[in-house]
């Protein structure tokens, strides 16, 4: 039978375990003894369900008190200056907790790393640092202690660990700026040492298989990394284990003769992301190459095809027997851990789904059913749980809660909808007739601070102890008191406050039809900290107006403006677990149907500003270059759609709360919105280069001040700002905003910094 194995488990428990006792070591509630045992409890109940499931092989190292890419940066003694290692000893675990936090209850403060997105997940890691000549040791031994409690506990030990190649490419250091990569490939032969040291100790502990995992294989590289694959693995495949070489995320495409020609035992592909490869990939294996077929999505909660993968692997299975194994198409860490768990989901909606407990499943399952062939189908226990999938997977298909005509016919009439309104000057001029606002507008991105009662109210609301009404006059106080404040501090275009909303894409997706809530679906997003990403299962609809009562009740209450909110398409499907039964640029297009519909509610409940927020745009950029163009068409046309029919003199804002634009600025461009507000702060208005070159034509907020810092911004400071921008900016004209939400911040600091933002205006209008 195929060999089965995973690639790793989400390390933070069914229950948050792990944030539990992180979060009480961090705060000296506990101690480190209490915060390893819990660790230890994790790693060894999560192998005993793997195991339980038939995997054969369980990965250790998988396991992180932070990220695992801290965890191996660690390991290799890659601990930045600032830190204070002692040369020689040990790296501590509370060292671990500074790199990632800039604090822990032991060790002085210092700055922490910096943090980033993992590929094209939600997950972030710590970014190595780097710097040439640097020297590398095995400076922390929890893999090697892992593998023995694994081992202790009777299971086959697989070490993961990341590759050389996909450390030291994510990887950063002053001296890399601009020096390129030739740099960070010199550090290779300081580096590959200590790998060797370090699968050779693996080996001496009775590991018979190490996972290396180097997903930049699915990347574009250059040729130099390319070509630095040979020399790196043929040096490894010396070591006296077997090595199973991991790419994931995507196909690998032009990287795939790279990968033929390393002498590894084994290569695992991601199959769920590109089943296409399967042919190529299997067709150039070595001799006695073990083929690794990530057939189980690993990023997403949907029951899998198995008849399908029944048919796609059999003639692998017969040609490979042995040397075809069968693993989740990555790790397990972007999916939430068990949907027996959920108790509030309709068992339909359940039947669908299938978490990493579940996946494991499928896959044992998978490989039973590959095994008998076409007996399985006869052989109990084989067939009948044959037999369920099939079921779950046709109610699926069938189900008229997915596939709502009335939906789908308003899409192909969306088809013919004009993408796009008159030319902005156009619209500025009849925006400025209507708002008249004065140079320099002041704005905020939509929340206000959430206090602990406003969670309170929500919260009461939720569990039914505060009815619809109380709840509903609570919130319009909040209202209240927010406009009252915006009108105080002299704010030009103001919000209601978003008092109502737990989450941007929760709020929304709990009042579309087409998206449901689990109770438990936790992922990992970095640290302790965890999402509970929505289930968007079905075609989107919009029973009821979501924010036109909120909206239109603030802007009774004022003669100034007030700017309705709203979550993007592209940030509310990214933000999700998306169904793949279709692509997801129709889903997108749902979605913004759905937003349009409200987007002319507003306008037509007197609403005259409207914010699409996108901050999620960048993220879902392809991670090949090759797919930008197509995934940046239906995002920006989606965008459109949203604000197509709008009247002339209806201001559409939109916000991205991040400063990385030059690559993608002529899509962003493109959505045309009448107003972009940024955040600027914190990158000193670097990223305006772009709008520069690119002579962005509609309005622009850089934002002046960050409001993830307590700090209260100086004026002087903020007209600076303000004033570079002007200089670089000939086209648009400029608005004064804080660079993202203030929800994060207590009432107090918001009030100060607006007064300060407000002043700031003011000198700049009078050209002082
Ligand atoms: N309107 C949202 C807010 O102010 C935007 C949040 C975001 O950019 N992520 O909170
Ligand atoms: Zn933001």
């Amino acid at each position: 039978m195929a060999t089965l194995h995973n690639l790793g488990f989400p390390r933070i428990g069914v229950r948050r375990e792990l944030k539990r006792a992180l979060e009480s070591y961090w705060a000296g509630l506990s101690t480190q003894e209490a915060l390893e045992q819990a660790g230890r409890e994790l790693r060894a109940r999560h192998w005993a369900v793997q195991a339980a499931s038939g995997a054969e092989l369980v990965p250790v190292g998988d396991f992180a008190w932070y990220d695992h890419m801290l965890e191996w940066s660690a390991t290799l003694g890659a601990v930045p200056v600032r830190f204070g290692q002692a040369a020689g000893a040990p790296v501590a675990l509370d060292t671990v907790f500074r790199m990632a936090r800039g604090s822990a209850p032991g060790g002085g403060p210092a700055a922490a790393c910096e943090m980033t997105k993992w590929f094209d997940t939600n997950y972030h890691y710590l970014v190595p640092e780097l710097h040439p000549g640097q020297q590398f040791r095995i400076a922390r031994d929890t893999l090697f202690e892992q593998v023995g409690e694994a081992q202790a506990l009777g299971h086959a030990a697989k070490p993961v660990i990341p590759g050389p190649l996909t450390w030291l490419w994510l990887g950063k250091g002053e001296a890399y700026r601009g020096a390129g990569d030739a740099g960070k490939l010199a550090l290779l032969a300081a580096l590959l040492p200590v790998y060797e040291e370090v699968l050779a100790r693996l080996a001496g502990l009775g590991a018979r298989w190490v996972q290396i995992d180097e997903p930049i294989l699915a990347l574009d590289l250059p040729a130099a990394w390319r070509e630095a694959f040979a020399a790196v693995y043929e040096r490894l495949a010396g070591a006296p284990v077997s090595i199973l070489l991991a790419t994931y995320f995507g196909a690998l495409d032009d990287n795939l003769p790279v990968v033929r020609a390393l002498p590894v035992a084994g290569l695992h592909v991601d199959l769920a992301r590109a089943p296409e490869q399967l042919a190529a990939v299997a067709g150039g294996l070595r001799p006695g190459q073990v083929l690794s077929a990530g057939v189980i999505d690993g990023r997403n909660v949907w029951r899998a095809d198995l008849d399908a993968w029944r048919a796609r692997l059999a003639p692998y299975a017969a040609t490979l027997g042995e040397r075809l194994w069968l693993a989740p198409s990555c790790s397990l860490l972007h999916v939430p851990v068990d949907l027996s768990a959920e108790d509030q989901l309709d068992d339909e909606l359940k039947s669908w789904l299938s978490f990493a407990r579940q996946k494991l499943d499928e896959l044992s399952l998978l490989a039973r059913a590959l095994e008998l062939g076409e007996a399985a189908d006869s052989v109990a226990g084989v067939a009948d749980a044959l037999a369920v999938q099939r079921r779950a997977l046709r109610t699926r298909a069938e189900s008229r809660r997915i596939h709502l005509p009335a939906v789908q016919s308003a899409l192909r009439e969306a088809g013919g909808l004009a993408r796009g309104r008159p030319p902005f000057a156009q619209r500025s001029a009849a925006q400025q007739a209507r708002l008249r606002l004065p140079a320099f507008p002041t704005t905020t991105i939509g929340s206000f601070p959430q206090t602990p009662e406003i969670r309170a109210l929500r919260r009461d609301w939720r569990a039914g102890s505060l009815g619809d009404a109380a709840y509903e006059k609570a919130i319009r106080k909040e209202i209240a008191d927010s406009i009252a404040f915006q009108e105080r501090v002299g704010l030009d275009v103001l919000v209601h406050g978003e008092a109502e909303r737990n989450d941007m894409v929760e709020y929304f997706g709990e009042l579309l039809a087409g998206f449901a809530f689990t109770q438990n679906g936790w992922v990992q997003s970095y640290g302790s900290r965890c999402v509970k990403p929505p289930v968007l299962f079905g075609d989107i609809a919009r029973p009821v107006p979501m924010t036109v009562g909120w909206t239109a009740y603030a802007q009774s209450l004022t003669d100034r403006p007030v700017k309705g909110m709203l979550t993007g398409p592209v940030t509310l499907l990214q933000w999700s677990f998306v169904r793949d039964d279709q692509p997801r640029s129709t889903t997108c297009r749902q979605l913004a149907l759905a937003l349009r519909g409200e987007a002319l509610d507003l306008e037509a409940a007197g609403i005259g500003v409207i914010q699409i927020d996108e901050p999620a745009l960048r993220e879902g950029l392809p991670l090949r270059r090759a797919q930008w163009a197509g995934y940046l068409g239906w995002a920006v046309d989606s965008f459109r759609l949203c604000t197509t029919g709008v009247r002339d003199d209806t201001q559409i804002h939109t916000h991205m709360c991040y400063s990385e634009f030059n690559d993608i600025i002529e899509s962003i461009a493109a959505m045309d919105a009448d107003v972009i507000t940024i955040e600027t702060s914190r990158s000193n208005m670097e990223l305006l280069g772009a709008f520069e070159d690119f002579r962005y034509p509609n309005d622009i907020g850089p934002g002046v001040y960050d409001i993830h810092s307590p700090n209260v911004p100086e004026v002087e400071g903020m007209v600076g700002l303000v004033r570079r921008a002007a200089a670089r900016l000939p086209g648009g004209r400029l608005w004064v905003n804080p660079d993202c939400g203030l929800k994060t911040r207590a009432w107090p600091e918001a009030e100060a910094a607006l007064l300060k933002m407000v002043a700031a205006a003011r000198v700049l209008r009078q050209g002082r």
